[in-house]
């Protein structure tokens, strides 16, 4: 069994980290072309800050990539044996719980971040200790998606690993679940807007947590605290709103 953890614990960390590194190094590319000033400033002084810092989130972020592999490999021998409730046939379970397992686990996950992150900016020790370096990214590029100390890491890691016990979910769902996790966590930090304005503006940026909240976050602390959705931070009076700093990265120059 040791043995087995520990050769899915590496094979996962490769994984995690070349997912990170493949998924951050393309929106990067792609957020270069709309905000050189950002990814490619022309102040030599500016861009040894900038190379400093993303060899800084890179650092950190193959750190979590490890972090997050334990708790899953953990999570994948026990699937193996059978002693999950990950399933593979789809007839298994009605096919109604596809799309809302997807969404279970993506609530659960938003619900937890909301408030571990609150926690996190409401206690300066614990600001200090375990969120601090996150925000040491400013702005934030989009390699900072798994930015974290350690200990950030591992609030977080347990997640899904634990939720794969408890509540039943498609192989197929929990790679989309995942998937859309990557995609969010990456271009929320990219420093651009990935989404039209319309869409943001709109029903979509209403309920969804894009590129334009999260930003907002990193420059002012005390507000939207969410991950995946709004609700939490509306409901809690913690929504400030979208920022106008980003924008989309297609526009046509001024
Ligand atoms: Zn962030
Ligand atoms: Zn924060």
């Amino acid at each position: 069994m040791a043995e087995l953890f520990a050769l899915l614990a590496l094979q996962l960390t490769l994984i995690i980290a070349l997912r990170y590194l493949g998924v951050s190094a393309l929106f990067a590319w792609i957020a270069g072309r709309a905000r050189p000033e950002i990814y490619r400033p022309s102040d030599p002084a500016r861009r040894a800050r900038l190379a400093s810092q993303v060899r800084r989130e890179i650092g950190w972020s193959l750190l979590s990539a490890g972090l997050y592999a334990a708790p899953a490999a953990l999570a994948f021998a026990a699937f193996l044996r059978g002693g999950t409730q990950l399933y593979t046939e789809v007839a298994a379970m009605p096919l109604w719980w596809l799309p809302a397992s997807v969404l279970l686990y993506l609530l659960a996950h938003d619900a937890w971040f909301y408030w571990s992150h609150r926690a996190m900016h409401h206690w300066p020790w614990l600001f200090r200790t375990m969120h601090a370096v996150h925000h040491e990214s400013r702005p934030p590029t989009a390699f900072a998606s798994m930015s974290f100390h350690p200990f950030e890491a591992l609030s977080a890691a347990w997640l899904y690993p634990a939720m794969v016990f408890l509540v039943p979910i498609h192989v197929g769902a929990l790679l989309v679940v995942l998937l859309i996790a990557t995609f969010m966590a990456v271009t929320n930090h990219m420093g651009v807007e990935l989404f039209p304005r319309r869409w943001v503006n709109g029903w979509f940026g209403r309920h969804i947590i894009t590129a334009s909240h999260h930003d907002l976050h990193h420059s002012r602390y005390n507000a939207n605290y969410g991950l995946y959705f709004r609700f939490w931070d509306r409901l809690f009076g913690t929504d400030a709103g979208l920022s106008t700093r980003v924008q989309p990265p297609f526009r046509k120059p001024a």
